[in-house]
């Protein structure tokens, strides 16, 4: 197999020679001081890297460039992000799943979880309870079931969350994350209004997903590798990828992941919009002490560092797994995204007894939102429950074009700061609500467009007058 990123074929966009070959060339050139920092020099103009310099920063071990890294992931985090963070919730709507991935414990075969899945009705008040904490932004979970978990049965539970508004609440952004499909089945997903649809690679070394991936449709390791450009060609153009860090050497995940996401940028003219980083983590028959791969706090926060430098346009989330510790690093570093409050079993938010039966994997931060919203706040940060870009038609390379100008700044700050009004005057605790005003004050003045800035005044007016859901 030949290595082309323009290719559609799995084994060629994400090509094992390349990744090798990388690997050789890595080897033979980690202790290159001089090489190392004129990638990073080549990485301060913010426009990314290939795949083997970033692997290449990836191996150095050389404490002060190290932190030389870190030092410009936080600049360029600054520079497109600001001091933002967007925040979001995951849904798990069934686990009943086909599949037998073996670090999930919902694989097909494990007898001793109970399965379930979530009625209309159930739906319905799982919505109000994420509402009624001040969500705006779902991650929708689902496992892979052809009878159970149709996408009918998908699309009609997003227009389910969709008209659910609770007191002043609104779910305005559904992300989707389920199995592989159809074209069809994209553009039907599309059509729904969805705002990103996910899919991990988990690993991109075919024979270890052939091994962790026994038997169930997500065992074709082609089909699955080539998701991303099917929901493409359906009409979705913000896709987000990522890879269960722990399952196969980190070093040869990390380069297929970035190759990826170089051949969604060179096919598509659109990287992925998000990246997430899992690792993997204890659950329901599973113990990562049996994952030999599994890698340290250092080697995360390193990787996410380097991912922010490589891809400066791409959002990148971390979930619940991770702790308060590890999330304020990586914060730093480039996240963007995280979630809060969450619960990752199916019910979980009406039935607190259900998350103990049913999760799908252990968090680690089991803080409310309200409390990590106040973290966050105390950290400098400012929360968002923005949602905007999708429902304004910013997607895909309108979104990146904007992004890569600069200009996003002007609809991202006033954005964080109304939605965290809106937040403040319908959700937040008492103490929480002080250091949103208090923030709010000085950071409207960092809008940087005069005029935007008015009408963000303005509109923070109206938000206090019990109107809701301005955006830019
Ligand atoms: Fe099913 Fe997804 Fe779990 Fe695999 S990772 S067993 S597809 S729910
Ligand atoms: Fe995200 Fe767009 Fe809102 Fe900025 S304005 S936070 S990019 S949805």
């Amino acid at each position: 197999m030949k290595y082309d990123k323009l290719s559609s074929v799995a084994d060629e966009f994400i090509n094992h020679e390349e990744i090798l070959s990388t690997l050789e060339w890595v080897e033979a050139n980690k202790e290159n001081k001089a090489l190392i920092e004129s990638i990073i020099t080549k990485a301060e103009k913010c426009e990314g890297i290939d795949h083997r310099e970033a692997a290449l920063l990836l191996a150095c071990t050389d404490k002060e460039l190290i932190e030389k890294m870190f030092s410009l992931a936080r600049r360029i985090k600054q520079k497109f992000y600001g001091n933002r963070i967007v925040m979001f919730a995951p849904l798990y709507l069934s686990n009943h799943c086909i599949n037998g991935c073996v670090y999930c414990p919902y694989h097909a075969k494990n007898r001793s979880i109970p399965r379930k899945k979530l009625t209309q009705e159930e739906i319905a008040a799982e919505v109000i309870a994420l509402e009624a904490m001040g969500h705006k932004r779902l991650a929708l979970e689902a496992g892979e079931h052809p009878t159970m978990n149709p996408i009918e049965y998908i699309l009609e539970s997003i227009k389910t969350i969709y008209s659910i508004k609770e007191g002043k609440g609104a779910i305005r952004r559904v992300n989707v994350n389920i199995a592989a499909t159809t074209v069809e089945n994209y553009r039907k997903l599309k059509e729904a209004g969805i705002g990103t649809y996910i899919l991990f690679q988990e690993t991109y070394h075919r024979a270890d997903y052939e091994a962790l991936h026994p038997t169930g449709p997500k065992s074709d390791y082609a089909y699955h590798t080539e998701a991303m450009d099917r929901a493409m060609q359906g009409g979705i153009d913000d896709v987000g990828i990522g890879v269960l860090f722990g399952l196969e050497r980190y070093m040869y995940d990390f380069i297929g992941l970035l190759m990826h996401a170089e051949h969604l940028e060179a096919k598509y003219g659109c990287g992925p919009h998000t990246i997430s980083v899992p690792r993997i983590c204890p659950a329901d028959d599973i113990n990562p002490d049996e994952f030999a791969n599994v890698i340290s706090d250092e080697i995360f926060e390193h990787i996410v560092a380097v991912l922010r430098i490589a891809v400066p346009y791409t959002g990148m989330i971390v979930s619940t797994r991770e702790s308060a510790k590890v999330r304020a690093k990586v914060l730093q570093l480039g996240v963007s995204q995280i979630s809060g409050g969450s619960r990752t079993s199916v019910g979980g938010y009406t039935h607190e007894e259900r998350d103990e039966e049913t999760t799908q994997f252990d968090v680690s931060d089991r803080r409310s939102l309200d409390e990590i919203v106040g973290w966050l706040l105390d950290l400098g940060y400012i929360p968002s429950f923005c949602t905007a870009c999708y429902r304004e038609g910013r997607t895909g390379d309108r979104f990146m074009s904007l992004l890569k100008r600069g200009q996003i700044a002007n609809c991202c700050q006033p954005n964080a700061l109304m939605t965290l009004k809106e937040y403040a005057e319908d959700y937040a605790s008492p103490a929480v609500k002080t250091k949103i005003e208090t923030l709010i004050a000085k950071e409207i003045n960092n809008v940087p467009n005069i005029k935007i800035r008015e009408r963000a005044v303005e509109n923070l007016k109206q938000i206090a007058l019990g109107n809701r859901d301005f955006r830019f």
